[in-house]
């Protein structure tokens, strides 16, 4: 497929979370309720109320800060669509964390081999394409080739304006994603994060960070670093005090 991207019809969506599930698996995460993005959750869904349930997973920008961000490349944008991670080339910085206007990536806080966690639109699929999409069983969420994704949702808009709300969440916001959104209501109502920015963000990340001495920035890595050594050693304490504490009691 030349370019994939994502479709969510938010009028469409059932709530059933097979595609939290059929995300899990895909990922070979063990099952678990989805309530928000953390290390073993890369998609979940939002309870609107009134009968109306909105997805959440990476936008897959078209100019990714979070890609930007990363002094080393270990997020990039892939001529496919999908914004992938190369763990193997990542410090551990988070500066991707930090520049994401969406909220998305999380990091393995507890792994003595941390990752950056994500969705990579499940590239590991191949051809197959995203699991999400496969299993869900009313078309909520399609996926297909980007230009004929957006003409659709485009024309589902405009030919009944009655059911949606005219506009195509995605398009502009940071500058346009792969990852698009129709439904109801706005995408403040739809509770889908309010990106003003209608220009691509990397701007913002990356290429201000290269004004600032490089003694900043790899004090940074090295904060980092330390940061995550004294959540280790907290963690390890208080493992060893509960020890203590069940050999006591
Ligand atoms: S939504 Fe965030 S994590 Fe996903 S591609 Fe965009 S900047 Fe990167
Ligand atoms: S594309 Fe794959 S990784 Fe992303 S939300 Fe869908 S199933 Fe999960
Ligand atoms: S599988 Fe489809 S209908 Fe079910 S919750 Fe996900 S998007 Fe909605």
């Amino acid at each position: 497929m030349a370019h994939r991207a994502i479709l969510v019809d938010v009028t469409k969506c059932i709530g059933c979370g097979a595609c939290t599930e059929a995300c899990q698996k895909s990922n070979e995460q063990s099952p678990h309720e989805a309530r928000g993005f953390d290390e073993q959750t890369f998609t979940f869904l939002m309870d609107r109320g009134n009968d109306v349930y909105v997805r959440r997973l990476c936008m897959h920008c078209e100019q990714p800060s979070c890609a930007s961000a990363c002094p080393v490349s270990a997020l990039h944008k892939s001529p496919e669509g999908p914004v992938v991670y190369d763990a193997s080339k990542c410090l551990g910085c988070r500066y991707c964390l930090l520049a994401c206007p969406f909220g998305v990536p999380t990091y393995e806080w507890h792994s003595a081999m941390p990752r950056v966690r994500k969705c990579q639109m499940c590239s590991h699929r191949g051809e197959a394409g995203p699991a999400c999409a496969e299993a869900c069983p009313t078309g909520a969420t399609i996926t297909g080739e980007r230009e004929t994704l957006l003409a659709e949702a485009r024309s589902r808009v405009a030919n009944d304006p009655k059911t949606y709300f005219q506009r195509v969440y995605g398009v502009t916001e940071a500058g346009g994603t792969d990852v698009f959104f129709i439904g109801p209501k706005d995408s403040d109502a739809l509770g889908l994060p309010n990106v003003k920015s209608q220009v691509a963000l990397p701007d913002l990340t990356w290429q201000a960070l290269k004004h600032v001495p490089d003694v900043v920035l790899y004090g940074g890595v090295f904060l980092g670093g330390m940061f995550w050594l004294t959540k280790r050693k907290e963690d390890v304490a208080r493992a060893e005090n509960a020890e203590k504490g069940e050999h006591h009691g």
